[in-house]
């Protein structure tokens, strides 16, 4: 049985571990969900598991349910299970830190999963968020070069919100300075909820007298909020509208013309790499020795971090093909109903 000290939240305790899992030969990986009804989430877990499963190592997990404060429990929770290692995919990168603490204090390596969690003892694994930004604003750009723009934005919790707004601001500025692109409204998106996309998309257009000529929305689940708002003032399909995981629904989306882009991240390979990773730092590897890692100081505090960076990839109307070859989702998926 092994005896951990906790301290969360400010008050410290000790907690006996069950370690049934640990107890076995193989490593256990506890990952620690923040909002796994999304879609994209039950891909980077299959990934996860089978990478795991391969290594003869065990998977546990938990969901917070989009709740900061239960994320903080499961992660004890998954601790207290025997945890030799953590991957947590925070629902609130400021709120996750006690916990981050208390595991690295107890020696078990957490790979921030997706989202950055900026504490130098945590590994950072996450596609090009940036760019992921620039390709929503450059293909809606290239469908609406000019006129009112709406932007609705992650959820404020998710430092993804504002890596994504820059890599978009980065693209469009010039366009904005030149009058040319005018941001008519922009939201942050309370917990990624579709149905809070559809109520800023709603204020916005109201606001503007429907006035609205693009929506860069962040995700293909605000993507679908804002397309449903659209929907109900008869414009979706008139306006191009961004988003990005390649749910099944924004590719059909893309396919009848009412989203023009997607931004593919290929999470089978992003949970590939965090089993991999989380494994190997078990291990006793050192982070700054994991294969293909940089440092990365860009997070709000400019804290040093050991992180990896995976490529994202546009999906619009012409290219719907790579991601039915690369097995993603199948044509009858993507084409239904077109
Ligand atoms: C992820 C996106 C996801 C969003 C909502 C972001 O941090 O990068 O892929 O759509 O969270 O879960």
């Amino acid at each position: 049985m092994k005896f951990l000290k906790l301290a969360l939240a400010g008050a410290v305790f000790s907690m006996a571990a069950a370690g049934s899992a640990a107890a076995q030969d193989g490593k256990t990986v506890g990952v620690s969900w923040s909002n796994f009804q999304e879609e994209r989430w039950k891909t980077d877990e299959a990934a996860i598991k089978s990478a795991l499963e391969a290594a003869g190592a065990t998977y546990i997990s938990a969901d917070a349910q989009s709740s900061a404060s239960k994320q903080l429990t499961d992660v004890e929770s998954l601790i207290s299970q025997g945890a030799d290692a953590l991957i947590i995919l925070a629902q609130d990168s400021a709120a996750i830190g006690p916990a981050v603490q208390a595991a690295v204090n107890n020696g078990i390596p957490v790979v921030g999963y997706d989202r950055l969690i900026e504490n130098p003892d945590a590994f950072y694994l996450t596609f090009d968020n940036k760019e992921v930004g620039r390709i929503q604003a450059r293909e809606v750009q290239k469908a609406q070069p000019e006129g009112n723009y709406a932007f609705i934005k992650g959820s404020s919790a998710d430092p993804n919100a504002d890596f994504l707004f820059s890599g978009q601001m980065e693209v469009l500025q010039e366009a904005i300075d030149s009058g040319k692109i005018k941001n008519v409204g922009e939201a942050y998106t309370d917990g990624w909820l579709p149905a809070n996309a559809q109520q800023n998309m709603e204020q916005i257009l109201t606001a503007n007298n429907n006035e609205v000529d693009a929506v860069v929305a962040s995700n293909d689940g605000t993507a679908g909020g804002a397309v449903a708002a659209l929907e109900s003032q008869g414009l979706a399909g008139s306006v191009p509208v961004s988003g990005q995981d390649a749910d099944f629904a924004a590719l059909n989306r893309i396919a009848r013309g009412t989203q023009t882009v997607s931004v593919w991240k290929d999470s089978r390979e992003l949970g590939k790499r965090a089993a991999e990773i989380a494994l190997n730092l078990a291990d006793g590897t050192a982070m700054n020795e994991v294969e293909g890692v940089e440092a990365f100081s860009g997070g709000p505090n400019g804290t040093e971090m050991q992180a990896i960076f995976l490529k994202p990839v546009a999906i619009t109307k012409d290219n719907l093909d790579t991601i039915i070859d690369a097995g993603w989702v199948s044509k009858d998926v993507v084409c239904q109903g077109v």
